[in-house]
């Protein structure tokens, strides 16, 4: 029977999708009609972006499940109109994109490269950056992509502490975990990497009382929800001294504000959340083994945990 698959997105995310979808869906043996338009009654799964105008779900009766376009489900795990599976995208590409975007950043702050870009002025500057041996790095979130970058950071040489809700070991880094693990991953990260999704457990992750337990000077990297962070309390920490630079790429409200102090603020770095995107070709592969193992009565890949919010 023909599987039917409603591509729910901003339209113009239609034209870079459709035909990996196609191929992938293709590829995977998948006798499938795809479109942006169906009667909701007919509908077998949603390819999904949480801001398309699909938020009532109470109408799709016969779907089997949602693959939710991206990695953050922040948006789509309070809809309580929701209630056959959720699938986040865990792809090859995005995550590759977020690990040259964070190991670039780190590796900007080590190596101190602003003092010579910024610094065009004749000063004939000669102090050398530490080997990456002696910068320990934190990050805050070691799923797929925190362990990712945490891979290739140690591959470089840095010192990597992670830090998840639960215990778990990954090769070559050392690991933290839960709330009394926090301070301590905190306490030896020149550099703070955050990799956490928007949950209510993890908001304000960094307040007054988390910054203060971080080494003097030291620079955040939040390439992971704008609400993992206390705004006022990163200023105030930025201006005291205590953090030395914060390189942010995502933010409570989108697009930052214009009158927003991070602009302007020497100490800040706004990137307009470009980190890293889901990218079509494996994205849609991920989606087309989704739907194969729907129709095969498999288990899902990538299962939203409804309870915890990631
Ligand atoms: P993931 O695989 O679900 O990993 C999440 C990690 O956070 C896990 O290690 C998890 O711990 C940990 N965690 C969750 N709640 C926690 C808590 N209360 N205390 C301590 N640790 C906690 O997610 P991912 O694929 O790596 O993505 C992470 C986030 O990156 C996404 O949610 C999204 O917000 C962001 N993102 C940003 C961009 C961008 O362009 N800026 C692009 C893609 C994604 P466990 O291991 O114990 O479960």
């Amino acid at each position: 029977m023909t599987v039917k698959i409603l591509f729910a997105a901003k339209s113009d995310r239609w034209s870079t999708y459709k035909a990996p979808l196609e191929k992938a869906l293709t590829d995977a043996n998948i006798d499938f009609d795809l479109r942006t338009d169906f009667a909701p009654s007919e509908v077998d799964y949603i390819i999904y972006a949480p801001n398309s105008d699909v938020q009532d779900f109470t109408p799709y009766t016969r779907l089997k499940a949602v693959l939710n376009l991206w990695a953050g489900v922040e948006n789509v795990t309070g809809n309580t109109t929701l209630t056959v599976p959720l699938a986040r995208m865990v792809d090859h590409g995005l995550t590759r994109g977020m690990t040259e975007w964070v190991v670039g950043h780190t590796l900007r702050h080590h190596l101190g490269m602003d003092a010579h870009i910024n610094g065009q002025d004749g000063i004939w500057r000669t102090e050398f950056p530490p080997l990456a041996q002696e910068r320990p790095v934190t990050i805050l979130g070691m799923g797929e992509l925190g362990q990712d970058c945490a891979r290739a950071l140690s591959t470089l040489g840095f010192p990597v502490t992670g830090w998840s809700r639960s215990a778990k070991t990954v090769d070559g880094i050392t690991m933290r975990h839960g709330p009394d693990g926090l301070s301590v991953a905190l306490a030896s990260a020149e550099i703070l990497i955050l990799l956490l999704p928007d949950t209510p457990a993890t908001q304000n992750t960094l307040n007054g009382t988390t910054l203060a337990q971080m080494p003097h000077g030291a620079v955040i990297i939040n390439p992971g929800r704008g609400s993992l962070i206390d705004d006022d309390a990163l200023l105030a920490a930025l201006d005291s001294g205590q953090i030395g630079h914060a390189t942010l790429d995502v933010f409570r409200l989108e697009p930052l504000n214009k009158d927003h102090p991070f602009w302007a603020h020497p100490g800040v770095t706004v990137t307009p959340h470009i980190a890293s995107e889901t990218r079509p070709i494996t994205a849609s592969q991920v989606i087309a083994e989704n739907v194969r193992r729907g129709e095969a009565g498999e288990p899902f890949l990538h299962l939203v945990d409804r309870a915890q919010g990631y």
